[in-house]
């Protein structure tokens, strides 16, 4: 029995199809500007690559923020329910999850099954968002997936503003001044991870209790780090931490017959 869920994310449309002895297959697609191409070119690709087709696949939940241009999709489920879901099969020890997407920021405490207690979200603006890395890496001259790489061992140098266009200023100023790109790169993992680490104090955490770290900042060992040293906790960033989200709605499609509608929340 195979189900399929699709995560469709600002930046990254991803796709999961699971069956019974897990993930089988996934894969990632730029959104770019007609999500509802992208999602629909990204569940073809799939199911080739699978080698199934539409039939064989019992049910399909969308998620994310274009979840709702989707037309083949069985049901869809917001973000915070499915990354909950996707994170805790993905790192079965964990009761909070960190997950820092394209546009958004949350922090989700979870029960043993998946369930989301309470949960704080971060989408009025760039900061503390995969949004205000890729701005900060351009201005850096770098690619934003060799930001992590840099300066994990140089003195952070103070970015003071955590909006993107202040940001992006002090960023020019501190390269006209010399500062080296390792100690700019550190200084805007450490302006991020301040920004996460507050909305995880305001959640509540357990201290020595591993925390999951997902969605594609994840992806950025020079974050974790930075987020490690100041909540004091291991955070486990699971190798499919950008497909949570994607992995969640296919485990709801599981769970849950097509025609029963999935409830969840706001997000
Ligand atoms: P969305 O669901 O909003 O599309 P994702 O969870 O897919 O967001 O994350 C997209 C973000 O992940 C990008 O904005 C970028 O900052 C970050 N990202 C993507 N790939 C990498 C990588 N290899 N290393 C570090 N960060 C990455």
């Amino acid at each position: 029995m195979f189900t399929a869920g699709i995560d469709v994310g600002s930046v990254a449309t991803k796709v999961v199809l699971l069956n019974e002895n897990g993930v089988s297959y996934y894969l990632e697609r730029p959104t770019g500007w007609n999500p509802r191409q992208a999602s629909h070119e990204a569940y073809q690709e799939l199911l080739h690559r699978a080698r199934l087709d539409e039939a064989a696949v019992t049910a399909v939940v969308a998620t994310g923020y274009g979840r709702i241009v989707l037309s083949f999709a069985d049901w869809t489920a917001t973000e915070i329910t499915c990354h909950a879901r996707g994170a805790r099969y993905l790192v079965p020890e964990a009761s909070l999850v960190i997950d820092i997407g394209g546009q958004d920021s949350k922090v989700i405490r979870i029960a043993p099954n998946g369930r989301v207690l309470d949960f704080v979200m971060n989408d009025k603006c760039a900061a503390g968002t995969g949004r205000f890395l890729t701005v900060l890496a351009t201005a850096l001259g770098v690619e934003v997936g060799e930001l992590g790489a840099l300066g994990r061992e140089a003195e952070p140098a103070a970015i003071n503003s955590m909006c993107t266009v202040f940001a992006e200023s002090e960023v020019v100023g501190l390269l006209a001044e010399g500062v080296p790109k390792e100690q700019i790169a550190r200084g805007l993992h450490e302006a991020i991870a301040r920004r996460l680490a507050s909305m995880a104090k305001r959640l509540g955490y357990a201290p020595g209790a591993p925390i999951a770290f997902t969605g594609g900042v994840a992806r950025n060992p020079g974050v974790r780090q930075a987020l490690e040293k100041r909540l004091g906790v291991p955070l486990v960033a699971p190798e499919l931490c950008q497909f949570s989200g994607a992995l969640g709605a296919a485990l709801l499609a599981r769970e849950r017959p097509p025609g029963r509608p999935a409830t969840g929340h706001r997000g």
